[in-house]
C-alpha cells in the first residue's frame, strides 16, 4: 500500500492570490468600466535587456548547426556562466571560487531543494512574515519551525536572540515582502550567532540588485566568517526579468562542513553537487548564455537601466504616501513598498477598500505570515502610467 507523506496535510491552503483574482473578477465583473491598477503580484513587466536578446538568439542559432550542437550540459551549469558570476560578485567586493557556484532554474527551486541535505530533526528558524516558501518545504519535511516576529520596531529586521537555539536560519534581504533590508552590522551579528550555534544560514538575496548603498552588503559574503556558516540563493527573476525565462544559482562554499548523525564529516559543496548531479540536469543552454549576458558589465548596466525604472515607481509611491502621512517600510532597495494600513484597518479589508473603491489591486500583508497583518504590500514593477494614475486616486482619496 502506499502511504503518502503526511506532512502535506499539515500545511496550511494558500489561497492567497486565487482569493485575490477571485475578488479582483468579481470587481471586474461588476464594473467592467472601471480601469484596475495591479499592484499586487510580485511579477516583472518590463521585457529582457538587448545584450540578454542577443545572447540568446546566437545561442539558440548555435544549436541549429550540427559544428556547434550541445545536448546536455554539465548538471551545476556551465563554466562560462559561473565566470560571469564570479566577476559580478568580484566587482562588488566579494570573491567566490567558481565551485561554489551552481546554476538552476531559480531560486524558489533552490530554496525548496535545499532541504534534502538536512536531517529532518533540525530546528528551522524562519522570519514573520516571509516569503511562504521557506516555511512551506519544511513542513513538507515535518520540520520543527520556529518563528521570529517583524514588527514596526525592529524595522522589520529580527535579530538573533541567545535564548533561541536553532539549526537553519532563512533570512531575505532585501527582504519579500517587507522591502526592509539588513545592514552590515545586523549580517555580521546573524553570523556570528551561526558560528556560535553551529548553524547554517540560507540567505535570499533575489533582491540584491536593488541595494544601492554600496554600504550595504549585497551577499552574506561580505561578511567575514560566512564562507563557514552561510549558502546564498540568487535569481536572475527579479533583476534580470527572468521570471518566465527561469535561472538562479546557489553559492555553496567550499568551506562549509557540518556533521551527520553519526559523527561524519560532510562538505556540503559536495552533497549539493550530488543532490543536482542526481535529481537535476541543467538548465537551458541559451538561457544560460543570456544569463551570461545580464552578469557582463553592460548587461549589469542594461538590466540597472530597468531596475532604475522600478526604483521611480516606488519613490512615486513613497512620495504619496508621505503627504497622506502614513506609515511604510521598503520602497528604497526594494521594489516593496509595505504599508501599514491606514487607520487600524486588517490586511483584507483594506485590500477590498483599495479593490472597491480605487480600483487598485495590493496584496494582503497577512498572506505572508501573521506578523503582517494590518499591512498591505504595493509592488513597483507595474507601468510608470499605472504607478502615478494609481498614485492620483489614493492621494485624492478621503481615507
Ligand atoms: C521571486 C522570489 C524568488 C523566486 O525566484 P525564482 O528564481 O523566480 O524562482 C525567491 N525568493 C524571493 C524572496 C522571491 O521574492
Amino acid at each position: 500500500m502506499a502511504i503518502v507523506n503526511g506532512n502535506y496535510a499539515k500545511l496550511q491552503d494558500s489561497y492567497l492570490f486565487t482569493d485575490i483574482a477571485k475578488r479582483v473578477a468579481a470587481f471586474t465583473a461588476a464594473h467592467p468600466e472601471k480601469k484596475i491598477i495591479k499592484m499586487g503580484i510580485g511579477d516583472v513587466t518590463l521585457p529582457l535587456a538587448p545584450c540578454v536578446v542577443d545572447a540568446m538568439k546566437k545561442a539558440v542559432e548555435e544549436l541549429g548547426h550540427k559544428e556547434t550542437f550541445r545536448g546536455y550540459g554539465p548538471e551545476q551549469g556551465y563554466e562560462f556562466l559561473h565566470e560571469a558570476i564570479q566577476k559580478y560578485y568580484a566587482r562588488h567586493g566579494v570573491k567566490l571560487d567558481t565551485k561554489d557556484i551552481f546554476i538552476s532554474d531559480g531560486a524558489k527551486s533552490d530554496c525548496g531543494n535545499i532541504t534534502d541535505l538536512f536531517e529532518d530533526t533540525n530546528v528551522v528558524l524562519v522570519p514573520n512574515p516571509v516569503y511562504p516558501v521557506y516555511a512551506d518545504t519544511n513542513v513538507m519535511r515535518g520540520r520543527k519551525i520556529l518563528y521570529m516576529n517583524g514588527t514596526p520596531q525592529n524595522h522589520f529586521l529580527p535579530m538573533p536572540d541567545d535564548s533561541v537555539k536553532a539549526d537553519i536560519i532563512y533570512l531575505c534581504s532585501p527582504n519579500n515582502p517587507t522591502g526592509a533590508v539588513y545592514t552590515r552590522e545586523q549580517l555580521e551579528k546573524w553570523v556570528a550567532y551561526a558560528r556560535k550555534n553551529d548553524a547554517i544560514i540560507l540567505y535570499d538575496a533575489a533582491y540584491e540588485a536593488f541595494i544601492t548603498d554600496p554600504s550595504i552588503p549585497r551577499s552574506i559574503f561580505a561578511i567575514p566568517g560566512a564562507r563557514e556558516c552561510a549558502i546564498e540563493f540568487c535569481s536572475f527573476s527579479k533583476t534580470a526579468g527572468f521570471t518566465g525565462t527561469r535561472c538562479g544559482y546557489t553559492v555553496v562554499p567550499q568551506e562549509l562542513v557540518r556533521r551527520t548523525p553519526d559523527g561524519k564529516e560532510l562538505h556540503l559543496n559536495t552533497m549539493w553537487l550530488r543532490r543536482q548531479t542526481t535529481k537535476f540536469n541543467g538548465v537551458n543552454y541559451f538561457v544560460q548564455r543570456g544569463a551570461e549576458a545580464a552578469m557582463s558589465v553592460l548587461g549589469e548596466k542594461q538590466c540597472g537601466d530597468m531596475l532604475d525604472y522600478y526604483r521611480e515607481n516606488a519613490r512615486i509611491m513613497m512620495r504619496t504616501f508621505d503627504k497622506k502621512g502614513y506609515t511604510y517600510f521598503g520602497g528604497v532597495h526594494s521594489p516593496y513598498v509595505w504599508m501599514q494600513c491606514p487607520k487600524g484597518m486588517k490586511s483584507w479589508d483594506y485590500f477590498d477598500y483599495l479593490l472597491n473603491k480605487l480600483a487598485i489591486v495590493g496584496t494582503p500583508g497577512s498572506g505572508f505570515g501573521s506578523m503582517g497583518e494590518g499591512y498591505l504590500r504595493l509592488t513597483a514593477f507595474g507601468s510608470r502610467e499605472g504607478t502615478i494614475e494609481a498614485m492620483k486616486r489614493i492621494e485624492k482619496d478621503s481615507l
